[in-house]
């Protein structure tokens, strides 16, 4: 399939937004800039032939901190630097001369042998550090740049890259964990997301985007659809059959918005087609003066799914899309925690690490006790969870034990279940506050305050007002931020987003939490205030809330 090719230009205006196909080429950011000098892909042959060798002190600055994400690699906060530093100091300030690596895993879906690759490059290479992200991203720490020709010489080996995991690129391609086996889907979109990978990850055409690109693949709503930049979700055509609902412009950070339906269908063999069509208007339409209006949710914000339709059918594809209908949504996020049956009558167990923390060791230890029970993958989950496939049923019981012995709970509590973290301040640098240890920390005191309760109720905390674990999808989201302390003084704390929701039923409305000026918490408070917020609503909850 040919990749869409950038339109014939307008006239060129006198002032735009740095949209391409309207000639608005400069001048550019610094971003722009760093992507127009040196296309950043081209940074892999330097990290191997010139940085590994030369060690962090040879990094040039333009490559350290712009093209080396799109290799997967950041540089990792220095450790001691408060919350109350990060907007003031300069970036080499901030920064170690260690790297944060993100390992894509498209798809969500890894061989043993893929786990046991990243578990042996955890313990060798990255202190044994080991994060599963809310978009089924594997991420280690410590990383040093002479060690990653070595690195990328094992993850290639078995099939896994670090190529655009970072960068104004296509990332991750988020798919069902249960993608292939679970008994309610009836389409699986796996060869398309290999298809998307296969032909459009590390490809120039696609490499300098106004800024990051989300996807997402699935028949199920079991994902966070509707904040991706393009999602595709099954639905069923009444004439043409199984197919997918085509949405667009969805994004957090701080200004969030929901993703529109373009009320198309489109057949499994020409999602890649599509998807590389709105990618293309992304590339060529979206907006690169200003970095904070450079997401794909702006172009569709102002131009109305009407337009963007058009455009696409139009501009990019040379022919009409397909009406469709609009997907049947379960009434509540599904996160496949515990233990379910399979199509093929085999089951699949999804166990929950505490805010997606664990380390290789666990991963090795995970392989080993998978191994033992007959199966041999698992999915991560966009919900930093993990799930066991093609389990016997016989061999269940003895895996969830096993999967308990090594930290992994497939019967946990409201509190594990439903709370994520960001990086935070141990290793990002945009960061203002702590928060992995800090949601281990809130996990136990809720669950020995308050037990398991039989609501699901969603804790999501943030570092800072980014957004990275979706601040305003939760029940509680919880933003980074400095607050005054009980002394007067400035010390971390939350802004809190009450009410949040995705994957909400028909009829019913995804919407974002209201935040409200006065709702906010020092991070030392933060376990009472949660606890008074949950014990609030579990006293005046309505029959069936
Ligand atoms: Fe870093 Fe902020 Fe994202 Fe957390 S939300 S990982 S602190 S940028």
């Amino acid at each position: 399939m040919a990749v869409s090719s950038t339109p014939a230009r307008s006239p060129r205006r006198a002032r735009g937004e740095g949209q391409w196909a309207l000639g608005h080429r400069e001048p550019l950011n610094a971003n722009e800039r760093t992507k127009k000098d040196d296309n950043p892909l081209n940074v892999r042959a330097r990290i191997e032939n010139i940085y590994a060798h030369g060690g962090f002190a040879s990094i040039d600055p333009a490559d350290l901190r712009g093209r080396f994400r799109w290799w997967g690699l950041y540089t990792q906060r220095k450790a001691g630097i408060d919350g109350g530093r990060t907007a003031v100091l300069e970036p080499h300030e901030l920064e170690d001369e260690y790297f944060m690596l993100r390992v894509r895993v498209d798809g969500g879906q890894l061989s043993l042998e893929q786990l046991r690759v990243i578990a042996g490059i955890s313990r060798e290479f990255a202190r044994d550090s080991a994060d599963i992200t809310d978009r089924q991203n594997i991420q280690l720490h410590w990383i040093r740049v002479e060690d990653m020709p070595e690195i990328w010489r094992r993850l290639e080996a078995v099939g896994l890259q670090t190529t655009e995991a970072c960068g104004d690129c296509p990332r991750v391609v988020l798919g069902s964990p249960v993608a292939g086996v679970a008994a309610d889907e009836v389409l699986d979109p796996t060869p398309a997301i290999d298809a998307i990978v296969e032909q459009f990850v590390g490809n120039k055409d696609f490499s300098n985007l106004p800024r990051k690109f989300k996807s997402s693949i699935s028949w199920l709503a079991d994902m966070p659809y509707e904040i991706n930049d393009i999602s595709f979700l099954g639905v069923e055509h009444p004439d043409y059959g199984p197919g997918f609902d085509l949405w667009v412009g969805g994004g957090l950070s701080t200004n969030p918005m929901l993703a529109q339906r373009l009320g198309v269908w489109v057949p499994l063999a020409e999602v890649p087609d599509v998807w590389a069509g709105v990618v293309s208007i992304f590339r060529d339409y979206g907006y690169r003066r200003l970095r904070h209006r450079a997401r794909l949710k702006f172009l569709v914000a102002d131009w109305g799914v009407e337009k963007f339709r058009e455009v696409l059918e139009k501009e990019y594809l040379g022919r009409s899309l397909v009406d469709g209908p609009a997907p049947a949504l379960p009434d509540k996020p599904i996160d496949h925690i515990g233990v379910h049956q399979q199509r093929d009558g085999r089951f699949y167990v999804g166990a929950a690490p505490v805010v997606g923390r664990i380390s290789g060791t666990q991963l090795t230890q995970l392989a080993d006790v998978v191994e033992a029970h007959g199966s041999g993958r698992v999915s991560l989950t966009p919900y930093q969870k993990l799930l066991v496939l093609d389990v016997p049923e016989e061999r269940v019981e003895s895996l969830v034990t096993g999967l308990r012995g090594i930290g992994l709970e497939a019967r946990p509590s409201t509190w594990r279940r439903a709370t994520m973290a960001c990086t935070g301040i141990e290793y990002c640098k945009l960061a203002i506050v702590e928060t992995k240890a800090r949601g281990q920390e809130l996990v136990a005191r809720l669950e020995e305050r308050l037990g398991d309760i039989d609501a699901d109720i969603t804790i999501n905390i943030n570092g800072c007002p980014n957004a990275c674990a979706r601040t305003q999808t939760a029940d509680i989201g919880l933003k980074g931020q400095l607050v005054i302390g009980p002394d007067g003084r400035q010390v971390e704390g939350f802004q809190v987003h009450l009410g949040g929701a995705l994957g909400m039923a028909q009829g019913q409305t995804a919407g974002f939490g209201r935040k409200l000026r006065g709702l906010k918490t020092t991070a030392e408070e933060l376990p009472e205030y949660v606890e008074r917020v949950a014990r609030r609503y579990l006293d005046g909850r309505t029959e069936g809330e």
